[in-house]
């Protein structure tokens, strides 16, 4: 456990009202452009070395993004119920509702 685990909400808090809303959402848009960029060098990485490396620097992202996205839940609200329709409605594409098998889901009509 580490020293933040226990009030991870409170530091959270923190940095929204130290830095403010709006810096908090510049920087959500931030992260996710640089997690967006580290996947794509996964796609271009040609050896061992530099896959490690891009993976390395996608879980770096990762974490950024998951911290601004839990800043982002304080700003404007948990999307915990929108989350579980939508796993919900991923269950059921995926024949695990007592919807369709899945099959019938294409690539472009796919979506979270
Ligand atoms: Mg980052």
């Amino acid at each position: 456990m580490n020293i933040y685990e226990n009030d991870r909400d409170g530091l959270l808090k923190q940095a929204v009202e130290h830095w403010g809303q709006g810096a908090q959402v510049d920087m959500m848009i931030e992260e996710m452009s640089e997690l967006t960029k580290a996947l794509c060098k996964t796609r271009r990485a040609h050896s061992t070395e530099a896959m490690a490396k891009a993976v390395a620097n996608v879980l770096e992202e990762m974490a950024d993004v998951q911290i601004v996205l839990d800043q982002m839940k304080l700003i404007f609200g948990s999307p915990a119920e929108i989350e579980t329709r939508k796993l919900e409605r991923l269950a059921e594409r995926l024949g695990k509702g007592g919807g369709t098998d899945g099959q019938e889901e294409t690539k472009t009509t796919r979506s979270a």
